[in-house]
């Protein structure tokens, strides 16, 4: 496994190596959840390359950027095994060199649900993902549903842009107790991490309304905010019941249904979904 931090480096393993690639974008201290997208690409791809980038244009001023949990020796450690060819990891310098100002925007689809709430996040998402689609070439690449809207945005980019790249959506990786796995559940310290059961408990109440035949999208909602609001550590930013590829909140579930949610429990933001349908 080579590690490369500069793009010539990086160039030169890529292009030595003929055949398939696949790109696992990730911002490091890494989980199950991400081992899980390295393990897909490398059973799709004759070669796999994971990148390793804190991202700071996705963070809003306020938010957790200095804060966000590194280890990049515990990464390559969980890495290694897994037979990767490669690890880019590169400097905030290298990926926005002094008088950047160029960006890559997903209009529509950015502005509902993590959008409404952090007005800046995905156009740096959009804008790190096509620097590392253009740096990397690869022929897939990885994305989890735990970030939905992440997910949906990136396939849009991908073809607006005409990348010749498919996207691999894998599913979310929990706990054994249900909580989505995230970089962000180290802040998770006592009565919290139990307190954060209360985004899968409120998704599995929804789907049981759905599963006992409700279709009324406001019940649904109604049912998460419900199971929220009796969680005292507990505050919610959105629950949402929106149409699978536009995320337009409905009125009426009918086809293939996102539920989704954002709730901060104590200082840590957590975000987790359900597919209805
Ligand atoms: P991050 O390091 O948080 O930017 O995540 C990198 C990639 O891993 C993204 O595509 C995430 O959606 C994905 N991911 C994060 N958590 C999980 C999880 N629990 N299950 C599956 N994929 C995940």
């Amino acid at each position: 496994m080579e590690i490369a931090i500069d793009l010539d480096k990086l160039w030169a393993i890529r292009s030595a190596l003929p055949g398939t690639w696949g790109l696992v974008p990730t911002m490091g201290y890494l989980h199950e959840g991400h081992l899980s997208l390295i393990r897909r690409a490398k059973a799709e791809c004759d070669h796999v390359a994971v990148s390793i980038f804190v991202n700071p244009t996705q963070f809003g001023p306020s938010e957790d950027l200095s804060k966000y949990p590194r280890d990049l020796e515990r990464d390559l450690r969980l890495i290694e095994p897994l037979g990767v060819d490669v690890v880019w990891n590169p400097t905030p310098e290298i990926m926005y060199p002094s008088g950047y100002q160029t960006w890559v925007e997903v209009e529509a689809l950015t502005k509902p649900l993590e959008g409404a709430i952090r007005p800046s996040h995905f156009r740096g998402v959009t804008t790190v993902v096509a620097k590392l689609f253009n740096a990397v070439q690869p022929h897939k690449a990885y994305f989890g549903q735990k970030d939905a809207q992440q997910a949906a945005v990136i396939c849009r980019m991908t073809r607006d842009l005409s990348y010749p790249i498919k996207i691999v959506v894998c599913p979310i990786v929990r706990e054994t107790d249900g909580l989505a796995m995230s970089s962000r559940n180290k802040y998770l310290e006592g009565a919290d991490r139990q307190a954060a059961l209360v985004l899968s408990r409120a998704l599995t109440a929804a789907k049981a309304l759905y599963d006992a035949g409700e279709r009324d999208a406001e019940k649904l909602r109604a049912r998460m905010k419900e199971v929220i609001a009796a969680e005292p550590r507990a505050q919610m930013q959105y629950v949402s019941c929106a149409d699978y590829d536009t995320l337009a909140e409905l009125e009426t579930v009918t086809g293939k249904t996102l539920l989704s949610m954002a709730v901060m429990i104590g200082k840590t933001r957590l975000i987790d979904n359900f597919v209805l349908g």
